[in-house]
């Protein structure tokens, strides 16, 4: 068992920052079991893929995801503050690689000068926010420079993680005239933390608007009442949920899974009694490269005339 742990952690990044260890209890709670290695990673399905929503294919330089038209990801390093064992990138994370040296960012920001069909662009990676501030700073101040980019999203779950990271100087170098939105990864309540939340309003109080985006996650947020703990919480701090997403095949990753169905009616479970302000999209990324859809749970069925209310009833579309 120690042995098979150790397998783990030489096989895939682990980190644990002190905000977030000392949220940990067990390390089978809904924190511990994010981010402590498990022997189960070992275990690979035939279905789990090294690249589970096919981002390698669509890069055209280093650096740049493009997949839609109108935005692409620009991945600056593939350094994150803890490094969740239900990653989906997580065949390429980690601690000492993926820095995007000069020459291959002045080649990424070159990449998106030349596409005026690119009218945002999401800072992801690895985590944008482990960046320095004075990096951070000039790729900001690059974008800010191409005239067709007129959004700039950050995907980070540094705020949460290691709150100390979001200095006065690190907010600052997030200042734009562009619409700047941050994107705040997290998956319970319990994250949530005094400094956490201080991190959250530090970013705010500058006019960032943050939404949120979070795993369904077996052990972790499979329940009504704790997906309602999180997004409550992230309302009453500000983040709208934005997206839930359906759990992505990486390697190693099966203990997590919770089935579409069960994740509909999960969702089912909280509309009509809790704030609409509370309600994410339940996202899949079609596994191959495909795209993010809705999941649903629907209401409407067009082919057989039908609307079901939060309670269940049905009324007749066409008569309303
Ligand atoms: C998820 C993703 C986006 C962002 O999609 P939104 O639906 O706009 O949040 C953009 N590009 C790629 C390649 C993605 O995987
Ligand atoms: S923060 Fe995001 S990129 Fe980093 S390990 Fe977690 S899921 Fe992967």
């Amino acid at each position: 068992m120690r042995h098979d742990v150790e397998e783990v952690a030489a096989r895939y990044a682990t980190a644990i920052p002190t905000t977030f260890l000392s949220l940990i209890g067990t390390p089978d709670d809904p924190i511990g079991r994010q981010v402590i290695p498990h022997p189960d990673e070992l275990i690979s399905a035939p279905s789990e893929r090294a690249d589970p929503i096919g981002d390698d294919a669509l890069s055209p330089v280093p650096g740049i995801v493009h997949r839609y038209a109108d935005r692409a990801l620009l991945k600056p390093l593939l350094i994150c503050p803890l490094y969740c064992r239900f990653c989906f990138r997580r065949e390429h994370v980690g601690p000492d690689g993926g820095l995007l040296d000069d020459a291959a960012l002045a080649t990424a920001l070159d990449w998106l000068g030349e596409h005026e069909q690119i009218r945002e662009v999401i800072l992801t990676g690895g985590d944008p926010l482990m960046l320095s501030a004075r990096r951070l700073g000039h790729i900001v101040r690059a974008l800010d420079e191409i005239p067709h980019v007129t959004t700039i999203r950050i995907h980070s779950r540094v705020p949460l993680a290691d709150p100390e990271r979001i200095t006065d100087e690190l907010v600052a170098a997030m200042e734009t005239d562009r619409a700047m939105w941050l994107v705040l990864h997290a998956n319970h309540e319990r994250e949530f933390t005094v400094e956490g939340r201080a991190a959250l309003k530090r970013m705010q109080r500058r006019g960032i608007p943050l939404l949120g985006q979070s795993v369904l996650l077996r052990g972790v947020n499979d329940s009504v009442p704790v997906l309602e703990g999180l997004f409550r919480a992230m309302v009453e701090n500000r983040v709208k949920p934005y997206y839930l997403h359906q759990l992505d095949p990486a390697p190693g990753t099966a203990r997590f899974h919770v089935p579409v169905e069960e994740g509909r009616t999960l969702l089912q479970g909280l509309r009509g009694r809790v704030t609409g302000l509370a309600w994410p999209t339940y996202v899949l990324d079609i596994p191959g490269g495909f795209g993010k859809v809705p999941l649903g749970p629907d209401y409407v069925d067009t082919g057989a005339d039908r609307v079901t209310d939060p309670q269940g009833r049905q009324h007749v579309l066409s008569e309303l």
